[in-house]
Parts: structure tokens; C-alpha cells; sequence
């Protein structure tokens, strides 16, 4: 149907239930890795399913609604299936209206970011930010970028808006280093699409010449799919973005097709602990194990380990236990506006 997308007609169907068995043998046979040129790649697939005669009467209707279904598929979570129901509609248009004031937002300038400290775990000094985008739409409130990031992936927005978060992120950093504060870094999330244009480096290098901001001061979290695509291109642009001083760090590490083998290869930095880990991290003895091993093996490649989503004294407790560097949570602070982020750097807020 497109680049990356199948149809399968299953004609005379007797229930639903065999349409479910046949997506779990497809999802399940695509499990399997696939060997490309010495290397394994895995891939999964979200399914979108209409049923006749009550998701439509002809071909055009069924497919149009397994279309909506396939993106309802996608939204929750990669790797499902779901069935076109009526009110899958009204979440259609709701996402085309979200497309369409999305593409708005930039010009009309609603987009502005929060920053959340990340502390040191020895000194317990802030020894950095993250850059965290929300999207003010107008009569409907703050959106979360959960809601819309996915979206402008999907729909390749997030390219200037990914340049818009690095151009802002500079040059807040640079003026709070202008008003006297010690310099800390600044932390700013790429998607994995952005990484798909030759250009990052030069967006990258621009927003640092531009805003006047030391490369040492800029870190860029990258996903572990980043270092999963095409190898040698991604490896080049990762270590010409180094090599200008600018550090690198794994977000939500643990949570994607961790191979080991690229942690050594790639210029990183540093792994971010998956909140997912730290959340049960004094209930549940196999997340306090993954979350031990996790800060070994950062240690013994020589990588710092920051721990996200801290929330309780408890988490703050067990993670010092382990030696972890660095925390970031509601514990020590939500991320906050530009405003109330400088009062902790002026009360010299520690842990
Ligand atoms: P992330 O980069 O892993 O960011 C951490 C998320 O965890 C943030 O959600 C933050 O508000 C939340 N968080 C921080 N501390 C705690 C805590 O103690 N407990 C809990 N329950 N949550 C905590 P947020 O701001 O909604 O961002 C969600 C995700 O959206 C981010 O996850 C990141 O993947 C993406 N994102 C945010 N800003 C950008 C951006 O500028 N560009 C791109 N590409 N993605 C972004
Ligand atoms: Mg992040
Ligand atoms: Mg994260």
C-alpha cells in the first residue's frame, strides 16, 4: 500500500477471531531477526483491522478504516492490533485537526520548553537541564509532547520543530551563563528522524554559532533505535557531533532492542536509567537488579548513569547505594518555565 505498509484481504471470514489469529502469526513470524549484511535487524508491525459488513461495505470504506485503525495501532504502543470501531472516526478527524494546527503552531509561536534539573548525585548540585517541549494550543490548554511529538514525527514537522527546541534550548542556556549563574549543560531530545537528514551537524552547529553557546554545554539525548538505523552514516554524524565537543547520552535506556555491542562503538557518553526501572525500584527485586546492572555496565565503559523519573527518597536512597551519578525527578524538581527554573539556579537549589 506504501513504502512500508501491506494489506492482507482475508475473504469469507465465519468471526473476528480468526482476523486476531492470523495478525498474532504475522506479528509473531515477524519476531524473528533479520540478517542483513552480518547484522541483525528486528522490525514490528502495527495492525489496523476492518471488518465487513460493520466497518464497511465496500473496499474503499475498509480500507480507509483499517487506516484508522493501523494509526490508533500505532499510537498505543507499536507491535498491536486493533479493530476499526465508529468511534475511531471522531479520532481521525480530531488527528487531522491536530495536523493541521500543528503545522500552525511554529509561525504562531506556541510551542515553549520546560526545563528539568538533573542533579549530581555526590555534590548534589544542578549540573545541567533537560529541554522539555510543550505545545500551548490555543482554547484547548497545554499539550504534552507525548500527545503531539508522534505525530510530528509521523508527519515530518518534527524537523523544524526539533530545530526550534535546539535554537531555543542554546539560547537559554546562554543567557542564563550571561547572567552570572556557573555554567551547566543544556540536555535537548532528538527523534530519531531528524537523524535521517544530512544536515543535523549543520542545524546543530548553526544553533550553537547563532546563540553563542560553548559546544560543552549542549548534550543531545538520542533514543537506542537512533543507533540501530544505517550504521555507518549515523556513526559518522555521532562522532562529527563529538568531535566538536558536544556530549552524547541514551535516553530511556533499556527500553528498546538494547544491543551491547553498540555502546562501545558509538561516542556516547551517557545512559539515562529508564523511569520505567526506577518506578518499582524498592518493590520489585528484578527492576533494583536491572537498574544495579545497568549502572555496572555504564561504569565499566566508563559511561555515567543518570537515573530518570526519581520520585521517592527511597529511589534516591537505593540509587546512591548503587553508586548512580545522576538523578532527575520530581523528587528534586518537575520540569518547570523558563521563570521558575532560574529561582533554582539563584536559590542554589541542591539535593
Ligand atoms: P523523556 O526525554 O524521557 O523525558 C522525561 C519525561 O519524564 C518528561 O515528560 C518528564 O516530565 C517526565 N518526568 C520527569 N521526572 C519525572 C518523575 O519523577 N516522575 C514521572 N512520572 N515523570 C517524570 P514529558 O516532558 O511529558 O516528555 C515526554 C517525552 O516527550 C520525553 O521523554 C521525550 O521523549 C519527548 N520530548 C519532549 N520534548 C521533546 C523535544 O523537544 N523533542 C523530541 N524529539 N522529543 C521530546
Ligand atoms: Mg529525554
Ligand atoms: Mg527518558
Amino acid at each position: 500500500m506504501g513504502g512500508d505498509e501491506f494489506a492482507v484481504l482475508l475473504p469469507n471470514l465465519n468471526n473476528d477471531e480468526i482476523a486476531l489469529q492470523i495478525a498474532d502469526r504475522i506479528t509473531s513470524s515477524l519476531r524473528e531477526p533479520f540478517h542483513l549484511e552480518g547484522r541483525d535487524l528486528y522490525v514490528t508491525a502495527s495492525i489496523g483491522a476492518a471488518v465487513y459488513p460493520h466497518a464497511g461495505v465496500d473496499g474503499r470504506t475498509l480500507l480507509q478504516h483499517a487506516d484508522i485503525a493501523l494509526y490508533r495501532a500505532k499510537e498505543q504502543g507499536r507491535n498491536t492490533l486493533r479493530y476499526f470501531s465508529p468511534a475511531m472516526n471522531s479520532r481521525a478527524f480530531e488527528r487531522l485537526s491536530m495536523e493541521s494546527s500543528l503545522r500552525e503552531a511554529l509561525k504562531r509561536e506556541e510551542f515553549l520548553l520546560y526545563f528539568q534539573p538533573q542533579v549530581d548525585l555526590n555534590g548534589g548540585e544542578i549540573i545541567g537541564f533537560e529541554a522539555l517541549i510543550r505545545w500551548q494550543r490555543p482554547e484547548i490548554g497545554t499539550i504534552s509532547p507525548a500527545e503531539f511529538i508522534p505525530l510530528a514525527e509521523e508527519t515530518g514537522l518534527i524537523l523544524p520543530i526539533g530545530e526550534w527546541v535546539l535554537r531555543s534550548a542554546c539560547a537559554q542556556n546562554v543567557a542564563w551563563q550571561r547572567a552570572g549563574f556557573p555554567p551547566t549543560r543544556i540536555a535537548v531530545n532528538l527523534s530519531v528522524r531528524q537523524f535521517h537528514r544530512e544536515n543535523l551537524v549543520d542545524t546543530v552547529t548553526r544553533a550553537l554559532q547563532e546563540s553563542g553557546l560553548a559546544p560543552q554545554y549542549l548534550e543531545l539525548e538520542i533514543t537506542e533505535s537512533v543507533l540501530m538505523g544505517k550504521e555507518m552514516s549515523i556513526l559518522l554524524m555521532l562522532r562529527k557531533l563529538t568531535d566538536m565537543g558536544i556530549q552524547l547520552s541514551i535516553d530511556d535506556f533499556g527500553t528498546g532492542y538494547s544491543s551491547l555491542a553498540y555502546l562501545r562503538r558509538f561516542p556516547i557518553a551517557k545512559l539515562k536509567v529508564d523511569q520505567i526501572f526506577v518506578r518499582n525500584l524498592t518493590t520489585d527485586p528484578n527492576d533494583a537488579v536491572i537498574a544495579r546492572t545497568v549502572v555496572g555496565m555504564a561504569h565499566s565503559l566508563r559511561l555515567k548513569a543518570l537515573a530518570e523519573g526519581v520520585e521517592t527518597e527511597a529511589q534516591l536512597a537505593y540509587l546512591r547505594s548503587i553508586g548512580c551519578d545522576q538523578m532527575q525527578g520530581y523528587l528534586f524538581s518537575r520540569p518547570l518555565p523558563v521563570e521558575e527554573a532560574t529561582r533554582l539556579l539563584v536559590q542554589k537549589k541542591r539535593l
